[in-house]
């Protein structure tokens, strides 16, 4: 029997409710109580509005806020700890660069590429982009198995290529990108900025950005165990500087005069307003749990939690498992099973206390391109076991002879 990683004991949620099995962490992660406890430590002796006040708790509330900055970027490998940018999640750091770079630096006869395996925050933002300044979209197709066709790649990339957007792990089949691939044949064919959603890769690989030779990388902070509405834009020092803010406000200005303004310098040029302070601190806490794990431990944990449950799945009759090969997938089990609809599946299951995920997983030009209308989706985490894994099956086998017994 197969052990979580880390204790169920320090997840309170999961304490409290023992028979339950959460097989939803893509969408969403557990907290532990040490991200629970920085969240209120901040709040009960650190509460004041960071870079505004004269006074000592003032002056503490920014040393927090900018240490987990630093406590963050050391976890993705950010050595210039003022390219790391808080947003409010992917989606926000996503449009942040679209609305900021894209739109300084795209224009008709340009061609923006993304691929057919995005989640709709690394779509949309785009296929907008393109709409509205005339750019062409040109979208990149995927193998058999729902993973980058690396041969179109090479064949849509070219002196036109303004950037390329690509998810470095799918949150719908869970294939992971060959970034280093991805990267050689980007550089080899064009001047192309390189923008990659890291939502699903941070919490479940080791990343580490400065080595990843890319341009900007996002992910947010809720599906890696810390507080929803915390996320991050790691991008390269020049292209920052060079991109126009993204909102106006306190904080982001240098100087304002009555018809003009000068932009701070950064990271404060793109965090107007007063900062999320309190779940910067709660994301730190967030990784700092997941460095004293490890994420090779990580990784190693969901492979093979992931290696028996598709075995286990596979076993049952009328199932399809979606993506590549097991060991070129994140902790995401994407499925259908014959005659019975994704979501009464994930009906059925709930009544079994197993939680998954129905539906198109934000990913509609994907499920396009698979044929079906939704999937269901098991994915693992850090406090996930084998027993997860037995309820999953166990559960999906009372509701095939449900409607079996119903045909
Ligand atoms: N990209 C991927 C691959 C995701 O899995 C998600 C979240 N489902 C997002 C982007 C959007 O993240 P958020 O909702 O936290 O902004």
């Amino acid at each position: 029997m197969l052990s979580s990683l880390a204790p169920r004991a320090d997840f309170p949620l999961l304490a409290a409710n023992p028979g339950l099995h959460y097989l939803d962490s893509a969408a969403t992660s557990q907290k532990p109580a040490a991200v629970l406890d920085a969240l209120r430590g901040f709040y009960e002796t650190a509460n004041a509005n960071p870079h505004r006040g004269a006074y000592a708790l003032s002056a503490k509330a920014t040393d927090v806020y900018h240490e987990a900055r630093a406590t963050i970027a050391r976890f993705v490998g950010v050595s210039d700890t003022d390219c790391l940018i808080f947003t409010r999640g992917t989606t926000e750091a996503m449009n942040l660069v679209v609305s900021s770079w894209g739109r300084a630096n795209v224009q008709a006869g340009d061609e923006v590429v993304i691929t057919a395996l995005e989640h709709h925050a690394n779509f949309v933002p785009w296929q907008q982009l393109a709409r509205s300044t005339g750019a062409t979209l040109r979208i990149v197709e995927l193998t058999p198995q729902q993973t980058i066709d690396l041969d179109q790649l090479r064949s849509v990339v070219n002196h036109r290529t303004k950037v390329v957007a690509v998810t470095h792990v799918s949150n719908a089949v869970g294939a992971i990108t060959p970034l280093d691939e991805v990267v050689r044949i980007v550089r080899s064919r064009s001047s192309a900025v390189i923008a990659v959603d890291g939502a699903q890769a941070v919490p479940h690989l080791p990343v580490h950005f400065d080595a990843l030779d890319v341009d900007f990388y996002v992910f947010s902070g809720h599906k890696l165990l810390g507080p929803m509405g915390s996320g991050c834009l790691l991008g390269r020092r020049a292209l920052l500087e060079a991109m126009p803010p993204y909102q106006y406000g306190g904080d982001m200005i240098e100087w304002v005069r009555d018809t003009e303004s000068t932009w701070n310098v950064l990271p404060h040029k793109f965090e107007a307003g007063t900062p999320n302070a309190a779940d910067a601190v709660g994301l730190a806490a967030a990784v700092t749990y997941l460095d004293g794990l490890g994420m090779g431990n990580v990784r190693a944990h969901e492979l093979a939690l992931l290696e028996r449950a598709e075995a286990k799945l596979l076993a049952l009759p009328g199932v399809t498992v979606y993506g590549p090969p097991v060991a070129q997938r994140s902790g995401v089990l994407s499925f259908s099973m014959t005659d019975v609809h994704p979501h009464d599946l994930a009906t059925i299951l709930d009544q079994h206390g197993v939680c998954i995920r129905a539906g198109h997983h934000c990913a509609q030009p994907l499920m396009r391109r698979l044929g079906v209308s939704a999937t269901a989706r098991a994915s693992f985490y850090v406090y996930s076991d084998e027993s997860d894994v037995d309820a999953l099956v166990g559960a999906l086998t009372a509701a095939q002879s449900l409607f079996s017994t119903a045909s």
